[in-house]
């Protein structure tokens, strides 16, 4: 989750502040046995640059938006904070893994495209197969995931419990309602025995957690709206006057 931010009215810059509050580095000194903290600099640089300006707290209203997985560390995000009033889009990135992360306002806003969601078809054939003292046709495998796709159909990817995390932000596992599940067994009634129809139950709610089989994969296709650039001004004037 990303921190806090501060911003400088005048110029339109931002910069984040947790890192500060939360994680000040120190040096140990084994001369004297002291601790020092060491000044972060590009605090100083920032609060130096906007002295006298109308600084601003901005707080984040949405997760930070990437394709790239969470496990690249200097990929690039955005993200929506506001001050209370307005709304702002802000890109994140660093250039390097250690060095301190750089926020920038854009002109823009975060729209989500599309939310498709994913039956793990092959997963749950696979892990039904797999189960001992258990076996039903092909063609039954296929009623059965063809139920739950019906029933998956219905639902509102709004409204989905999300019960896990993709290896990217734009990907998560989603949970099987109580509704659900009992959609997909009234669906498979007709073509199963008690027996099957007893064991695709606890089948499901056995495998309906995390990012288990019977979860479904919900992917959002973000994108950053951007508003036109604002036209650079004509310089002739001034560079003639020096
Ligand atoms: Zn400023």
């Amino acid at each position: 989750m990303i921190g806090k931010l501060i911003r400088c009215i005048n110029c339109n810059e931002v910069m984040g502040i947790t890192e500060w509050d939360f994680c000040p580095q120190y040096i140990y000194n084994r001369n004297n046995g002291t601790i020092k903290e060491i000044e972060i600099d590009d605090r100083k640089e920032f609060l130096q640059r906007h002295k006298g300006h109308k600084i601003e707290e901005l707080i984040p209203i949405t997760p930070p938006i990437s394709d790239k997985p969470y496990t690249e560390p200097t990929k690039t995000c955005y993200f929506e904070a506001t001050n209370g009033n307005e709304r702002f889009l802000i890109k994140r990135w660093r250039d390097k893994i250690d060095s301190p992360f750089i926020y920038e306002i854009i002109k823009g806003s975060i729209e989500i495209k599309n939310i498709e969601v994913q039956v793990q078809v092959e997963a749950i054939k696979k892990q039904i197969r797999m189960v001992k003292d258990f076996c039903i046709s092909e063609e039954k495998l296929n009623n059965f995931i063809k139920a739950v796709q019906k029933e998956v159909k219905k639902l509102d990817p709004q409204t989905l419990e999300v019960c896990a995390e993709g290896k990217t932000p734009s990907i998560s596992y989603c949970k099987l309602s109580d509704d659900c599940v009992e959609g997909i067994l009234k669906r498979c009634q007709d073509k199963f025995n008690l027996q099957e129809l007893n064991f695709l139950r606890n089948f499901i709610l056995q495998n309906n957690y995390y990012n288990d089989v019977m979860t479904l994969i919900v992917k959002k296709n973000f994108f950053i709206k951007a508003e036109e650039e604002a036209r650079i001004p004509c310089r002739c004037v001034a560079e003639a006057k020096t």
